[in-house]
C-alpha cells in the first residue's frame, strides 16, 4: 500500500516537470525556428596533412587475434560467442561497405589468417571493388604475415616463413607491398623483429604499445616514444626503422571508442534532438590531441582508431569520425585526418627531425611493479618443443618437396606451412591461448605434419629410386614412419621418438629381414652424429632381457653403412621410466596400446652429405655386433669420484651423485660445476597486490631446492658411443645426461611432470647450472635464435630500473641459447625449444622448464595455466620431456659450437625405414645422394635456412650468415656461397635477389628507403658490411656477418634430379 501511494505521488510530480519542458519547447521552436533545423549533413572528410597544425591521424584498425579466447575459426565465422562476441566476417564485410561509401575513409588490416578466409569466399564482383579500395590507398594491408607474431618465443626461421607466406598472397592477389610494421599487441619487443623483420622486408616504420612502464613514463617525459631503432650491432645503421610507440595502448584515447555497445558519448549533432554535444566533444578531442602532443615530437600525433575485434559494425566507427573530423577542422585549432601509419611515417619522415637511438631489445616487458611478463617465455613447453620440432621438419621437408618436384595436387608442405605459421601468433607459440585453442593449434600442426610426412616418403623413395627406374611418381620402396602404421603407407621421423615410441624401426627386423634406416641431413654441410632408435629384441631372437648386471657383449645385432662396412653401434637399456611414459602416452595419445616393449636403443654413429643422405642397414647378425652398454648402478657406499665420458669430455660425479666437475682434456678446461633443479611458488595474488603468477606474469613467492628423493641413486651406462647417467630425482624430475664418445657437449634429457598442486601452490620448475665463474652480472640470451644481446642483472640501458621483482625482471626469452664468461672461459647453454632464462647469481645459468599455476593472472585469458593430459579415464599434469646442451669452452671459442650445434638441434637428422631380404634394397636403391656437388659444402658460418619451390616454378633461397660482427675471430668475417656447385644437375637460368620476404626486388627496395636522421650520439663509426652483388656469370654470393640474403631462382631445364 504504502509503495503504491508513492509512486502515484511521484507520477504527479513527473507529470509537471514534463509540462513546464513542454511549454519551453514550444517557445523554443517559435522564437529560433530558422537557426534549428535537422537536415543532411554533408560531412567534410576530405582532410590531408595541414602544416602548422597539431595533426591527429585517426587509424582505422582491429585487432584480430589468430586464436586466443577462441580458436582462429571460431573467431572468424562467430562461433563460440558466449565466450566473445567476436567475429571477424564482420568486420571485414562492414568495414569494406563503410569504405565504399565514402573514399576518403581508411582502413587498414593486419592479419593475412582471417583476410585470406574471408577473400577465398568473395564474389568477382567484390573482389574488383576490393581491389579498387587497395589500388586507392583506402584500404591498407600492413604487417601483412599471417599473423602478428610473437616475439619471445618464435624461431627467426619461422617469423620470415609466417611473413612471406603472408606477403606472397597480397603481392599474388593485390600487387602491394607492405610497408609499414604494426606489432600493437606482443609482449616485448626483440631486436630481430627491428632490424630483420622491419628493416629487411623494406618496411619504413613499426609501431607497437607494450613496453616496460619505467621504459615509458621516462619516454613519455622525454619524449621519446619516437625513435630510430637499430636492432643488430652487425647490420648497425644500414638496418634500421623509424619506430614509434604509443603512449598508452593501442586503443584512442578515453571516450572516442565507438562500437555499438561503447560508452563514449557519440556526436549528437542534430539540433532537434536533445543532448547536442558538437562543441563538447570539439573541446574533448582537442584536449586529448594536445595532451598527446606534449609527448610526441612534431606536430604530427596518430590514434589507434580501434581495439581488439572492433567494426564488426564498422559505420558505428566511421560515422563518428567523419563528425569529429568535420567538426574538429571547422573549429580549427587541430586537424584531423583519416590517415594510415604509412601517411603518418611519410609526414614524420618529411618534418626531417633528428631521433633518438635504441638499440638492443624491450624485453623484459612489465606493465606494472610486480608484473613481469616473463612467464610466458615458458608456458606450454610442450607446445613450445612441438612448434620447434615441426618447424625444423618443415624446413627439411620443403627441401624434400623442391627436389621430387612440388605438387600441387599430391602431398604437399602447404597445410604444415599454414599451421605453423598460425602458431606464430602472440597468443600461439607465446602459450598465452586456452586450453581448447592450444589444442586446436596443435590439431593443425598435426594434420600439416601428415601430409609432409606423405611428401618426405615420397620424395625419398623418389631420390633413392631415381638411379633405377625412370617411374614418377610411382615409387616402389614405402618408407616408413612412426604415425604412419595407422595407414601403413608411409616414411619417418618417428615423432614420438622421445618416448622411444617409433613402430618401424621396432617391427623390421622380424623373419630374417633387415631395417634400412635412411638418414637424411636437412643442413648444407656434412654432419657426423649418433642417431639412436628403439629396438625390439625379441624380434631378433633373443628369448628376454639382457640382465642390467650382465657383462655382456652379445652378438645380436650387426649396423652396416651403405658401403656393407660394419660401423661401431652400442645398444643401450631403455629405462623403465621411458618405458612407462611410452606406454601412458601412446595411449593417451594414440588411443591404443603400443604393442610390444623395445627394451634397446640401438645407437650407431652416422656421416651424411650435405643435403643429401646416407643409408644404413641394421641385421641380427649370429656373429658380430653392437656392444651392450657396461651398466652400474651406485649406491650410498661408492667413495671414489665417478667419471663419465669416452672422448675428450669428462664429467665427474661425487660419491653421493652430483655432479662436481667438467672436464674438456682437449681445449684442457677444468670447472667446478653443478646441476640442480628447484621450484618457484607461484605467487596466488593473496596479497595486497592481487598479481598471480599466470600464463603471461612470473610472480614468484619464493625458491625451493628440489632435492634427490634417493640421495645416491646415480645409474650410469657406458659404452663405446656414449655414456648416459640415469638420475631419478624425485617421482617427477627424472633426468639422463649424455656424453658422446665424439663430442665435446653433454645433452641433458629432462623429463618434468606432473608438477604436483595438491598442497594448493602453482610451481615453476627450473634447473641451475652453477660454476664459480666471476661473471660481473653479465650474461648473454639470444634474440629470435639469431643475434645474442648482453644482458645485465638489475640493470637497463635506457633507464635507471627500480628493482622490484629481482627473479622475474631478469627473465629473458631464449630460443637458441644462454651464455656466460669470465676472462678465462665461457659456458654456453642450448636449448630444444623456447624458454625462459637467467643468470641470477654470478657464475650460474638458469632455465624454467615447466608450469603449472593455479591462478589466473589477470591479463584476459581468464584460465589458469594447468595443463592435463587424460588417458584411461584419468587426468594428470602434463609431463614435459626435452633437451638442453652445455658446454665450457675457453674463452673466445664458445661461439663455434654455439652457433655449428644450434643449427644442429633446429635442423635435427630426419630418420626414414623400410626394409629388405638380404642386400636386395641396398643394392638396388642410390644408397647415398647429395643435392650439392661432390665436396662442396656451405661454410660452417652460413646455413641454408630455406630452399623451396614456390607455386610458379621459381625456387626460393634465402642463406644466412651465422655469425655476428666481432663474435668468432675465424668466422665472423665475409662468406662466399657458390650457388652453382648447390645444385648438382641443375643449370641456374636466373638469379634476383629479394627483400626477406620475397615480395620485392632487393635493388627496389634499397632505392625506396627513406634515410632517417639520428640524435648526435656518437662518432660516425665504419659503415656495416654487406655482400656485394651477385655477378649473372659467377654466381657467387657474399654474406656480411648477420646477413641474411633472399634470392628467387629459375632453373634452365625444370629436370629433377637423378631423372
Ligand atoms: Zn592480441
Amino acid at each position: 500500500m504504502v509503495m503504491a501511494m508513492k509512486i502515484r505521488m511521484r507520477k504527479r510530480v513527473v507529470a509537471g516537470v514534463w509540462l513546464v519542458f513542454w511549454l519551453m519547447g514550444i517557445v523554443g521552436v517559435c522564437g529560433k525556428s530558422s537557426s534549428k533545423k535537422s537536415t543532411y549533413i554533408a560531412y567534410n572528410t576530405s582532410h590531408g596533412i595541414v602544416p602548422g597544425k597539431i595533426n591527429v591521424h585517426l587509424v582505422p584498425h582491429s585487432h584480430d587475434d589468430v586464436g586466443w579466447l577462441k580458436t582462429v575459426d571460431q573467431y572468424y565465422f562467430g562461433g563460440n560467442n558466449s565466450i566473445r562476441g567476436a567475429c571477424v566476417q564482420n568486420v571485414l564485410d562492414s568495414v569494406i561497405s563503410a569504405l565504399l561509401d565514402d573514399p576518403n575513409r581508411k582502413f587498414i588490416y593486419v592479419e593475412m589468417a582471417f583476410f585470406q578466409r574471408w577473400w577465398r569466399q568473395q564474389s568477382p564482383v567484390i573482389k574488383t571493388k576490393v581491389n579498387g579500395l587497395v589500388n586507392s590507398g583506402q584500404l591498407e594491408f600492413i604487417n601483412g604475415g599471417m599473423c602478428m607474431h610473437d616475439e619471445a618465443a618464435a624461431h627467426y626461421i619461422d617469423l620470415i616463413d609466417q611473413t612471406t607466406l603472408g606477403h606472397l598472397f597480397i603481392k599474388d592477389e593485390f600487387n602491394q607491398v607492405p610497408r609499414v610494421g604494426w606489432q600493437i599487441d606482443p609482449f616485448g619487443h626483440s631486436a630481430v623483429q627491428a632490424y630483420l623483420l622491419g628493416a629487411e622486408l623494406g618496411f619504413d616504420s613499426l609501431f607497437f604499445a607494450r613496453i616496460d612502464y619505467q621504459d615509458r613514463a621516462k619516454r613519455k617525459d622525454g619524449k621519446t616514444l619516437e625513435v630510430v631503432w637499430q636492432g643488430s650491432k652487425s647490420l648497425d645503421s644500414s638496418s634500421q626503422i623509424f619506430t614509434s610507440i604509443f603512449p598508452r595502448h593501442y586503443d584512442p584515447p578515453d571516450g572516442f571508442t565507438f562500437e555499438i555497445n561503447d560508452v563514449s558519448p557519440p556526436i549528437q549533432d542534430d539540433p532537434l534532438l536533445f543532448d547536442y554535444n558538437v562543441q563538447e566533444r570539439v573541446d574533448d578531442f582537442v584536449a586529448a590531441a594536445l595532451s598527446q602532443a606534449n609527448v610526441t615530437r612534431t606536430n604530427h600525433i596518430m590514434w589507434a582508431m580501434g581495439t581488439d575485434f572492433r567494426y564488426q559494425y564498422g559505420l558505428s566507427w566511421f560515422r563518428q569520425m567523419d563528425k569529429f573530423i568535420h567538426y574538429v577542422n571547422q573549429d580549427g585549432r587541430v586537424n584531423a585526418l583519416y590517415s594510415t601509419p604509412s601517411i603518418y611515417t611519410d609526414a614524420k619522415y618529411a618534418a626531417n627531425e633528428s631521433w633518438p637511438l635504441k638499440t638492443e631489445d624491450f624485453f623484459p616487458y612489465a606493465d606494472r611493479a610486480n608484473a613481469y611478463w616473463t612467464g610466458y617465455f615458458t608456458s606450454r613447453p610442450a607446445f613450445k618443443g612441438y612448434v620447434r620440432v615441426l618447424s625444423g621438419y618443415y624446413l627439411a621437408a620443403r627441401q624434400l618437396e623442391f627436389f621430387e618436384g612440388r605438387n600441387t595436387l599430391g602431398p604437399n608442405t602447404d597445410a604444415l606451412a599454414d599451421a605453423l605459421a598460425i602458431a606464430q601468433h602472440h597468443d600461439a607459440v607465446s602459450g598465452t591461448q586456452r586450453q581448447h585453442v592450444a589444442a586446436d593449434y596443435a590439431k593443425r600442426l598435426a594434420i600439416g605434419y601428415l601430409e609432409a610426412e606423405e611428401l618426405v616418403a615420397s620424395s625419398l623413395a623418389f631420390l633413392s629410386e631415381s638411379k633405377f627406374s625412370s617411374r614418377h611418381g610411382n615409387q616402389v620402396t614405402k618408407f616408413q614412419q612412426a604415425m604412419s602404421f595407422m595407414s601403413r603407407t608411409s616414411s619417418d621421423h618417428c615423432p614420438l621418438l622421445n618416448i622411444s615410441y617409433c613402430p618401424p624401426s621396432e617391427t623390421a627386423l622380424s623373419d630374417g629381414k633387415s631395417l634400412v634406416v635412411l638418414v637424411y641431413n636437412p643442413l648444407a654441410w656434412e654432419r657426423e652424429e649418433v642417431v639412436r632408435i628403439p629396438l625390439d629384441l625379441y624380434l631378433c631372437g633373443m628369448s628376454q632381457k639382457i640382465s642390467l648386471n650382465d657383462k655382456v657383449s652379445s652378438e645380436w645385432i650387426t649396423v652396416q653403412d651403405s658401403g656393407g662396412r660394419e660401423i661401431e653401434s652400442q645398444l643401450i637399456p631403455i629405462s623403465d621410466i621411458s618405458l612407462s611414459a611410452r606406454n601412458y602416452f601412446v595411449k593417451s595419445y594414440l588411443g591404443r596400446s603400443p604393442g610390444s616393449t623395445p627394451l634397446y636403443w640401438l645407437a650407431f654413429q652416422v656421416s651424411v652429405p650435405p643435403l643429401g643422405y646416407s643409408t644404413y642397414s641394421v641385421t641380427s647378425a649370429k656373429q658380430r655386433a653392437a656392444k651392450l652398454s657396461e651398466i652400474r648402478t651406485f649406491q650410498e657406499e661408492t667413495d671414489t669420484a665417478i667419471e663419465v665420458g669416452r672422448g675428450s669430455l669428462k664429467l665427474l660425479y661425487s660419491a653421493n651423485g652430483k655432479l662436481t666437475r667438467y672436464v674438456n682434456r682437449r681445449s684442457s678446461v677444468t670447472a667446478c660445476a653443478e646441476q640442480a633443479y628447484f621450484y618457484y611458488s607461484g605467487h596466488d595474488g593473496n596479497d595486497s597486490d592481487h598479481q598471480a603468477s599466470g600464463a603471461y606474469v612470473f610472480r614468484p613467492n619464493g625458491i625451493f631446492a628440489i632435492k634427490p628423493v634417493n640421495q645416491a641413486s646415480l645409474s650410469v651406462m657406458r659404452g663405446l658411443i656414449l655414456d648416459e647417467v640415469h638420475q631419478q630425482l624425485n617421482p617427477w624430475i627424472y633426468q639422463i645426461t649424455r656424453v658422446y664418445k665424439g663430442k665435446e657437449h653433454a645433452e641433458v634429457e629432462f623429463s618434468v611432470g606432473p608438477i604436483p598442486v595438491d598442497d594448493g601452490i602453482g610451481k615453476e620448475i627450473v634447473t641451475r647450472i652453477t660454476t664459480a665463474m666471476k661473471t660481473n652480472r653479465t650474461f648473454y640470451t639470444d634474440s629470435n635464435g639469431r643475434d645474442f644481446i648482453k644482458r645485465v642483472r638489475d640493470y637497463r640501458s635506457d633507464w635507471d630500473l627500480q628493482v622490484t621483482q629481482p627473479v622475474a625482471g631478469n627473465y629473458y626469452p631464449i630460443n637458441l641459447g644462454i651464455y656466460i664468461e669470465d676472462g678465462n672461459m665461457e659456458l654456453s647453454v642450448l636449448v630444444d625449444r623456447s624458454v625462459g632464462g637467467s643468470s641470477l647469481t654470478d657464475g650460474q645459468i638458469e632455465l624454467m622448464l615447466h608450469r603449472r599455476l593455479l591462478h589466473d593472472d589477470i591479463r584476459g585469458v581468464g584460465e589458469v595455466l594447468n595443463e592435463e593430459v587424460c588417458a584411461h579415464d584419468e587426468c594428470e599434469g602434463l609431463v614435459v620431456r626435452g633437451k638442453y646442451y652445455v658446454r665450457i669452452d675457453p674463452i673466445g671459442e664458445g661461439a663455434k659450437w654455439r652457433r655449428t650445434a644450434g643449427q644442429e638441434i633446429y635442423s635435427p637428422l630426419l630418420l626414414a625405414f623400410t626394409e629388405q631380404d638380404g642386400n636386395n634394397w641396398m643394392n638396388s636403391h642410390l644408397s647415398t645422394f647429395s643435392a650439392m656437388e661432390a665436396s662442396y659444402s656451405l661454410p660452417k658460418n652460413v646455413a641454408l635456412i630455406t630452399l623451396q619451390e614456390l607455386e610458379n616454378g621459381k625456387v626460393l633461397v634465402r642463406l644466412a650468415h651465422l655469425y655476428e660482427i666481432g663474435e668468432d675471430k675465424d668466422f665472423s668475417k665475409m662468406a662466399r656461397v657458390e650457388l652453382k656447385k648447390m645444385f648438382r644437375e641443375k643449370k641456374i637460368a636466373r638469379v634476383t635477389e629479394m627483400s626477406l620476404s620475397a615480395n620485392q626486388e632487393r635493388a627496389e627496395m634499397g632505392k625506396k628507403k627513406l634515410s632517417w636522421k639520428v640524435e648526435a650520439c656518437r662518432g660516425e663509426g665504419p659503415k656495416a658490411v654487406r655482400g656485394g652483388s651477385v655477378d649473372p656469370v659467377k654466381l657467387v654470393v657474399e654474406l656480411a656477418p648477420m646477413e641474411i640474403r633472399t634470392f628467387l631462382i629459375d632453373f634452365e631445364i625444370l629436370q629433377l634430379f637423378g631423372s
